[in-house]
């Protein structure tokens, strides 16, 4: 299930994307995020970019054995000052001889706790921030690698998710995925997989009415689950009334002076 659509010759099945969008589908059965989460992470998140640019050697050591399940691996792109906004990552890697010595820090790092490797997305020039990046295979049990304890979310409390510093870390340049500075293309192509996988592994949100008839029937379960799927309904009816206003503002905007937060309104609309 980890490597559906991999390369046989490191553990995988060797199908197309497509059965790993039915998993992701049925992954959404399960009553919780954060278990479908750490898989996806594991299965197409943190590693297309690897199989794709990587190299056969850093396929052996890092692929086949998330692959089969023996280690854990997460993501490492976004930080307390870089979301949305990637090309503003500050974390960086300086060239020292064969190595590489990474410092700066990531932020909300699914399965950052429990990781054996990071599919990290650092700065590796002083170039356009478009070409100064690289994707590595960071170990995580490296020297210098400070990882906090799990953040305390408002939700996906299952998941694992954490904070990590760099400090020095020395990492050997052969651990870096395919060509220096092509880093944020190969992340910008890898999200296309994870937001696939996300958008099939959400599709099933309608089974929150589910528990309804599971949960146990005592009066607080039922003020629990009315909240749940009142919660649900005001979600849905906001994403409604959002998507509404986005459209009508995307079409009657190009006869419209777009100037000033008439442009900043229609950006956040299209940003649903
Ligand atoms: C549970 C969880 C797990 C995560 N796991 C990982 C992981 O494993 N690896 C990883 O690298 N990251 C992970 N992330 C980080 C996630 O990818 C970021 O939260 C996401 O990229 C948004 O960044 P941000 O939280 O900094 O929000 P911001 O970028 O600060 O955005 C805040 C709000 O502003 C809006 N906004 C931002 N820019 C614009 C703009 N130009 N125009 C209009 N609106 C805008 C956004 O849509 C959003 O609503 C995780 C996050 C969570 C919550």
């Amino acid at each position: 299930m980890l490597g559906v659509n991999k390369p046989p010759e490191y553990g995988g099945m060797g199908l197309d994307f497509s059965y790993s969008i039915a998993i992701a589908e049925e992954l959404g059965n399960i009553n919780c995020g954060g278990i479908p989460m750490a898989i996806g992470v594991q299965s197409d998140m943190a590693t297309p970019a690897l199989t794709r640019f990587g190299s056969d050697e850093l396929k052996r050591q890092f692929l086949a054995p998330t692959i089969a399940g023996d280690v854990v691996a997460c993501l490492g792109v976004s930080e307390s000052g870089a979301g949305s906004d990637v090309a503003s990552i500050k974390t960086k890697a300086e060239r020292k001889g064969d190595d590489y010595i990474i410092n700066g820090s990531k932020m909300w790092i699914t399965n950052g706790c429990q990781a054996d490797w990071m599919c990290l997305l650092t700065n590796t020039s002083a170039g356009p921030s478009h070409k100064n990046k690289s994707l590595i295979c960071l170990p995580m049990k490296t020297p210098g690698v400070h990882v906090t304890k799990k953040i305390d979310k408002m939700g996906m409390k299952s998941s694992d998710t954490a904070q990590i510093f760099f400090e020095d870390v020395r990492v050997p340049s052969k651990y870096l995925i395919g060509e220096e500075g092509m880093g944020f293309i190969y992340q910008m192509l890898q999200f296309q997989e994870e937001r696939m996988w996300g958008v099939a592994n959400g599709r099933k949100v309608g089974n929150q009415w589910r528990p309804v008839q599971t949960y146990p029937k005592s009066d607080s379960w039922r003020v629990l689950i009315l909240y749940n799927n009142l919660h649900t309904m005001y979600l849905w009816f906001l994403l409604g009334a959002k998507s509404f206003f986005a459209f009508i503002f995307i079409n009657i905007s190009p006869f419209l002076d777009t100037s000033g937060c008439f442009c900043s309104f229609r950006g956040c609309s299209l940003n649903l």
